[in-house]
């Protein structure tokens, strides 16, 4: 398996900003400790290219955010201060989901330690998220005729309003998104399915809930998957509102690799949201997500 990291690439936050960014090399480091992902199997993201952003986003946001040259409105709505270090990091977070989904293809499983920024959209930014990572590389795949189509499985705890702004008006992407009601963003962007969960929702519902959608998806058949496996709907996460537990999350990623694993469609794993305090909390979910991926697909 491949698995791409860009957690060299940082950004420096002012203090007291509430982003961990730390997590990205936790995780990392924490995969290799544990022996679930090897050494051999990490790659450096590469940054993604102009040419690959525009095929998402309009060019004045593009180049907006390379120049510095958003709006002070737009820059704070993005939730992180413009530096240069923060567009390369935000071109090598899209440039691994690239990577990592070529390797899908060839591998039938990949994971990008970063990404699942679902909340940007064409013409701009939000949530800390700068550009759209899974909607960049399924335009990009299906202008290389790599895939007729496409879903998106998105169990981060906030609905991915930019991925259903990018691509919510074509018939050849299924964009299935479980997330809390009552949670950030407020003003949500609708997806081909979309399932509204109360505060406080707990394993057994939970799941019951994504057994019942799982097949609808998969019956469209895409002939890959771009998973967005935040573990935000954590009971510990401190932005969440849901209440899962370590268990119910693992058999949420079981029921998903399973499934696709069993259909045969390639998936590629976006790391997503995690705001537990302590932040190890989050990491031991992520964990879980990859010991999972080897419960399925093994060593190779
Ligand atoms: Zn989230």
């Amino acid at each position: 398996m491949k698995v791409f990291t860009s957690d060299h690439y940082t950004i420096d936050l002012p203090e007291g900003h509430r982003f961990p960014m730390r997590k990205y090399r936790m995780i990392r480091e924490a995969l290799v400790e544990r022996g679930i992902v090897h050494g051999n199997e990490l790659f450096e993201a590469p940054l993604a290219e102009r040419e690959d952003l525009i095929l998402a986003h309009s060019e004045r946001y593009v180049d907006g955010v390379f120049t510095g040259t958003l709006s002070a409105l737009e820059q704070r709505r993005i939730g992180f201060p413009w530096t240069p270090e923060l567009v390369t990091r935000s071109r090598a977070t899209v440039g691994g989901c690239l990577a990592a989904s070529y390797a899908a293809l060839q591998d039938g499983v990949s994971g990008n330690l970063a990404g699942g920024t679902h909340h940007a959209m064409h013409d701009s930014g939000e949530g800390y998220c700068v550009f759209n990572d899974i909607a960049v590389t399924i335009l990009r795949f299906f202008q290389e005729s790599r895939i007729q189509r496409a879903a998106i499985i998105d169990l981060d705890v906030h609905q991915g309003n930019g991925n259903s702004d990018i691509l919510g008006g074509r018939d050849d992407v299924t964009i299935f998104s479980m997330h809390g009601a009552k949670n950030y963003p407020f003003r949500k962007v609708p997806s081909t399915i979309d399932v509204d969960l109360p505060d406080g929702t707990r394993d057994e519902e939970y799941l019951q809930i994504l057994r019942t959608y799982l097949p609808r998806v998969l019956d469209e058949q895409p002939d890959m998957v771009w998973y967005q496996c935040g573990v935000d709907p954590l009971e510990a996460d401190t932005l969440g509102r849901l209440s899962l537990s370590y268990e119910g999350l693992r058999e949420r990623d079981r029921l998903v690799l399973h499934a696709c694993s069993k259909r045969g469609i390639p998936v590629m794993l976006a790391l997503g949201g995690g705001y537990a305090d302590p932040i190890e909390q989050t990491i031991l979910a992520q964990c879980g997500t990859y010991e999972v991926v080897r419960e399925i697909y093994g060593q190779s």
